[in-house]
């Protein structure tokens, strides 16, 4: 998934796909199990509310107004933002909102940030960015901190280290922190506490990504688990907000709403421990509001792609996905795994360099029935798959594509399908005579025989029967 220098390389999902599926790595061999037991808590918590769906159609609906009215909606997040002295900045793709990251970061002088939970910086691999810059990013969300301690990358929207045991853990904090080791779980939480306090009030940045931008108020909202998020956006005297411009939603009192369903169907839990609503800076301190677009406008653009904007990034799909609970987070080779990353990667990146990822599913529809904002994923992988099939993808050569334009102007007319029927017959009787065989054509023609051209085909045969029939 990185390549020699640490950046992110695109999707080769087929090639990681068959590793998952054939000789699964023993650091997965945990994910099912977990993946269904959040799966199973998810649904249990949403059984237990008789209203659950019509929560998610609200929550598909607001959406889509949110979506259709998003320039106006930015506009009043900012200007509400603004009276309340935060920089509200717009970046157009990851290079933009690095270069405002890091001059933020020149202006106020920092050396140090804590990092809470974010997947928009994953996308803009701000890590490495800041790290470049000589700037020391510490991650301060519990599995963000073990995977960044183990280079690595995380594995799943919510829970980033799923794949790793109490002792694995144990054995990093020993070998990277010079820790005693321990496997259990009070003594681990303990040292990550102890040693990321020192870096909240040594920090001289805070960045944090939103889960939700309410306009109507300006307000930005951040909820967690752990408190860690709470200590790396108020510690520190500069707080920088990275947020993807589809999180806007119109009123603070649809805000209920998403939070019921956030935490259903992330974690299983009526709510999560923390939620921050966060309206302005504190005195004395600095708060910047960084939207990036990367690529979501010109999904906007695209009337059968706009609803995987909806996301709300709960990681229900994931947990319920049969191949993602084989393969693994990585195979997806992007920020995004599983049925969403399937479909928001090829869109994000380029069709052209995930092109794979529409087919990592087996369409059983178990994403699209857990999905809290009701996306339906299932279609929008069938969608990609089409643009897959008949655009430059790795699912396809340009011989390819002109052999399916072929096959198409074929089909369409009787004249073109009997001339087409002509000209295969006449290819499949001068096969034998081919210097190669046949099976230089593929895994295809390997496993099968040319079948025997019939001396009269099915055309003729009807026409002759149809006009003996005249006849008598
Ligand atoms: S697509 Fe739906 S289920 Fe999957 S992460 Fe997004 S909101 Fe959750």
């Amino acid at each position: 998934m990185l390549d020699s220098s640490g950046h992110l390389n695109g999707a080769p999902f087929l090639k990681d796909e068959n590793q998952g599926l054939y000789e699964p790595s023993p650091q997965f061999k945990n994910l099912a199990k977990v993946c269904e037991y959040s799966s199973k808590s998810n649904t249990a918590v949403a059984a237990a509310i008789p209203y659950f769906q019509e929560w998610r159609e609200a929550a598909h609906q607001i959406k889509k107004y949110s979506l259709a009215n998003l320039d106006k909606l930015l506009v009043q997040f900012e200007s509400n933002m603004k009276a309340r002295g935060v920089e509200v900045l717009f970046a157009q793709d990851a290079a933009e909102a690095n270069r405002l990251v890091l001059e933020i970061a020149r202006q106020h002088n920092v050396k140090s940030v804590v990092k809470a939970k974010s997947m928009v910086t994953e996308e803009m691999e701000l890590n490495h960015v800041l790290e470049e810059a000589g700037i020391r990013a510490i991650e301060t969300d519990l599995g963000e901190y073990i995977v960044q301690l183990a280079k690595q990358r995380p594995i799943h929207l919510v829970t980033p280290a799923m794949h790793f045991s109490a002792d694995e853990v144990g054995q990093l904090f020993h070998e990277k922190l010079g820790e005693p080791y321990s496997a259990e779980h009070a003594a681990l939480t303990a040292i990550a506490r102890k040693r990321l306090r020192a870096e909240y009030l040594a920090a001289d940045m805070g960045v944090s990504g939103c889960n939700f931008a309410v306009a109507d108020s300006g307000t930005v909202v951040v909820v967690e688990n752990e408190g860690n998020a709470g200590l790396s956006t108020s510690t520190p005297p500069v707080h920088v907000v990275l947020v993807g411009i589809e999180k806007i939603i119109p009123k603070i009192d649809y805000l209920p709403l998403f939070l019921n369903l956030l935490g259903r169907s992330g974690t299983g839990q009526k709510l999560t421990t923390y939620t921050h609503l966060i309206h302005g800076p504190a005195p004395g301190k600095k708060l910047y509001v960084i939207f990036l677009d990367n690529g979501r406008t010109k999904v906007l653009q695209d009337p059968h792609a706009w609803e995987s904007l909806f996301c709300i990034r709960c990681g229900a799909c994931l947990n319920a996905c049969p191949v993602y609970r084989r393969v693994g987070g990585w195979s997806y080779g992007w920020v995004y795994p599983g049925p969403i990353g399937s479909v928001l990667t090829p869109h994000l990146v380029g069709l052209e360099k995930a092109g794979k990822l529409p087919f990592a599913s087996s369409l059983c529809g178990a994403c699209g029935e857990v999905c809290p904002v009701k996306i339906d994923l299932p279609h929008q992988l069938v969608h990609l798959r089409h643009r897959a099939v008949n655009e430059p993808s790795p699912m396809n050569s340009a011989f390819e594509r002109l052999q399916w334009k072929l096959w198409a102007w074929a089909m369409c007319g009787p004249r073109r399908y009997g001339l087409a029927m002509w000209a295969v017959r006449i290819g499949v009787r001068m096969a034998k005579f081919l210097p190669w065989h046949p099976d230089k054509l593929g895994a295809w023609t390997r496993g099968r025989e040319l079948p025997k051209v019939p001396t009269h085909s099915f055309r003729s045969w009807w026409q002759e029967r149809s006009s003996q029939k005249g006849k008598s």
